[in-house]
């Protein structure tokens, strides 16, 4: 696996995709080598073909009237074309098997980076970009593994080959062919940067679609009840649009070079013919041996053509090895800093001036200072925008502090391996999201290796068993992507059950500020108490009961705390809390 520590976060190009693929191809070179073996055999026959229909079909059969010998002739070329092609089915099978091989541990390098980068990384970048990369350019990568690798293995074993047979036949109209070759690398040469800028524009206008149609598909219910597909299709439309422009650049782009090395083939042709004619006529150039001179310099031409050709696979495929690499370099967010494991916490907080912000110049948090003891249960309570949601992006080290700390049993949080941290803390959000598959498969993912009884006894102290058992398959019921096929509620309580199930020492919550039914409110709010039980839990308040319950009330405002204390100590202070508890609780008391 090769993922070099970068200092930065942010994008960084790759300039060298040959040299990093290596390491991915190389442990499997025998298997390689063996498919060059069987591609330099299956040429070797392919080869033969040319001299046995010129020079012998023509020149010892039909030139000099020898019938006898056209069984053999027949036989001889049957024989060559049935090696040849065995050994190319042999070769395929052996380069498939090595390249898939290669690009498998390649995506999964890729994959598992992916899921190890840093939170802020997901949020500059477009899902269906990324989503793209590892499958169109993983795909286009193969590709140039793949026939790539064959093409050329193929067409640099003909050229040999065919040099030889060249040389053979005609030493002197060889060397004059040979003039047309210095042209050839020049185009070649000259065709590659700029074969490969298009195709670089082409992988970016195809991730740039991928991220529209994929936004635009998994928002489809508020497209269609804002009433913008229209809207949405004109949208997509001017990137797709952008996607064919670049095609088509692409596509010219090499097929201009293509035509100037096929005009560059013809020429050599026509030298041959202008020469070797007069010494077909004066007898010193059979027929046989001129019609063989120029299959096999076709066979020569084609490999260069096809190297033209084989161009655009390479440029493409490297373009998308950049971009597979841009992500691979880029730093995991578990680094090497974070060394401390943390042991079976006790969820003793302390937050000492804390500061943070998302762009280092705006504060969100300033100068945040509390205690919280093991169990205890904190409400974070104030305006939309003031900062709760910052403070269990924080707990969760999903950010680090710009300034001050944060200790979790006496640890700097900063310090703490982030797997020891959140195997330990458990999060039910309002937003709720489940992943596609069964209710089972959900629950589940708070604890892989739950035994049947503790997925009962979760679901059933989350009040979600009743109505898992009343859907049509039961726990093994398909919930639709992000679970779209149940209720707010019964997503929250399938959440709760989750959590449960992970059993963990520290709890986030994010009450639901949506107005759920009363029965189904009870339900959540019931499952909560017995969840949030013996946890130290930072609750995202939006309810009266649950600030009620809080041991600690934390108010905060514009990114600082200005009030802590106990419901019924802040109510008596007539401060900041007494004025949002009247404006935001009272109604709900009054239901
Ligand atoms: P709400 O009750 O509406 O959820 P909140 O108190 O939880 O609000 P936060 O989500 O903590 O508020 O946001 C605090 C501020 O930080 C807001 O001004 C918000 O715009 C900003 N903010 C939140 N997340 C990000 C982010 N990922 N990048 C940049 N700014 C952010």
């Amino acid at each position: 696996m090769i993922n070099p520590v970068r200092k930065n976060v942010i994008s960084v190009r790759t300039k060298e995709g040959t040299g990093r693929l290596l390491p991915y191809v190389m442990p499997h070179k025998w298997l390689i080598a063996r498919a060059v073996v069987f591609m330099s055999i299956a040429t070797a026959f392919n080869l033969l073909v040319p001299w046995i229909t010129g020079t012998v079909l023509i020149d010892q059969v039909i030139i000099a009237k020898n019938l006898g010998l056209l069984p053999w002739v027949v036989l001889a070329l049957v024989g060559s074309v049935l090696i040849s092609r065995i050994f190319s089915y042999l070769q395929d099978y052996d380069l498939a098997l090595s390249s898939q091989r290669a690009i498998h541990d390649l995506r999964m390098d890729f994959y598992d980076h992916l899921q190890h980068l840093h939170i802020t990384f997901f949020e500059k970048r477009h899902t269906g970009d990324l989503v793209s990369r590892v499958t169109n350019d993983v795909d286009d990568i193969d590709d140039m593994i793949t026939h790539g690798a064959t093409v050329l293995g193929v067409q640099i074993i003909m050229l040999i080959g065919g040099f030889i047979a060249l040389f053979y036949l005609n030493f002197s109209l060889t060397l004059l062919v040979f003039i047309t070759f210095p042209i050839l690398a020049v185009i070649i040469r000259y065709s590659r940067k700029r074969i490969r800028a298009a195709a670089r524009i082409v992988k970016a206008t195809t991730g740039e679609m991928a991220a529209r149609a994929e936004e635009t598909i998994s928002g489809m219910r508020i497209v269609k009840a804002f009433t913008r597909e229209k809207f949405e299709v004109d949208r997509f439309s001017s990137k797709s649009i952008k996607s064919m422009h670049a095609n088509v650049r692409s596509t010219q782009v090499w097929s201009f070079y293509g035509s100037g090395i096929e005009m560059v083939t013809v020429l050599g042709s026509a030298l041959v013919i202008w020469f070797a004619t007069p010494s077909v006529v004066a007898g010193t150039f059979t027929i046989g041996q001129l019609v063989a001179y120029l299959a096999y310099l076709s066979k020569m031409y084609n490999p260069i053509l096809g190297l033209s050709r084989l161009n655009l696979i390479i440029q493409r495929g490297m373009a998308a090895a950049e971009r597979l690499f841009e992500v691979i370099d880029i730093r995991k967010e578990n680094t090497a800093q974070r060394k401390i494991i943390l042991p079976k916490t006790e969820g003793r907080f302390v937050f000492e001036d804390a500061s943070f912000g998302y762009d280092p110049d705006r504060l969100v948090l300033k100068n945040f200072t509390l205690k919280v003891d093991p169990g205890e249960i904190v409400a974070l309570v104030g305006r939309s925008g003031a900062g709760k949601s910052t403070i269990a992006n924080l707990i969760t080290g999903f950010y680090d502090l710009t300034r001050g700390s944060i200790t979790l049993d006496g640890y700097p949080l900063h310090k703490l391996n982030l797997d020891s941290l959140r195997s330990q803390i458990g999060i039910v959000l309002q937003e709720t999201f489940l992943f596609s598959g069964t209710v089972k498969e959900n629950i589940l993912y708070g604890k892989l290796d739950a035994t049947e009884d503790q997925l009962v006894t979760a679901t059933k102290t989350a009040n979600a068993h009743d109505f898992i058992m009343k859907l049509t398959q039961g726990y093994d019921t398909e919930i639709g992507e992000k679970g779209v096929k149940l209720s707010g509620g019964e997503r929250q309580r399938i959440a709760i059950a989750r959590a449960l199930l992970k059993d963990p020492r520290i709890l986030i919550l994010d009450e639901a500020t949506s107005n759920l039914d009363s029965e189904s409110e009870a339900l959540i709010q019931q499952a909560l108490d017995i969840l949030i039980k013996g946890r130290t839990t930072f609750i995202i308040a939006h309810r009266l009961s649950t600030v009620r319950k809080a041991d600690k009330i934390v108010v905060i405002e514009d990114g600082g705390i200005v009030e802590i204390g106990t419901h019924a100590k802040l109510l008596k202070t007539k401060g900041p809390y007494r004025k949002f508890y009247e404006a935001q609780f009272m109604e709900q008391k009054a239901r």
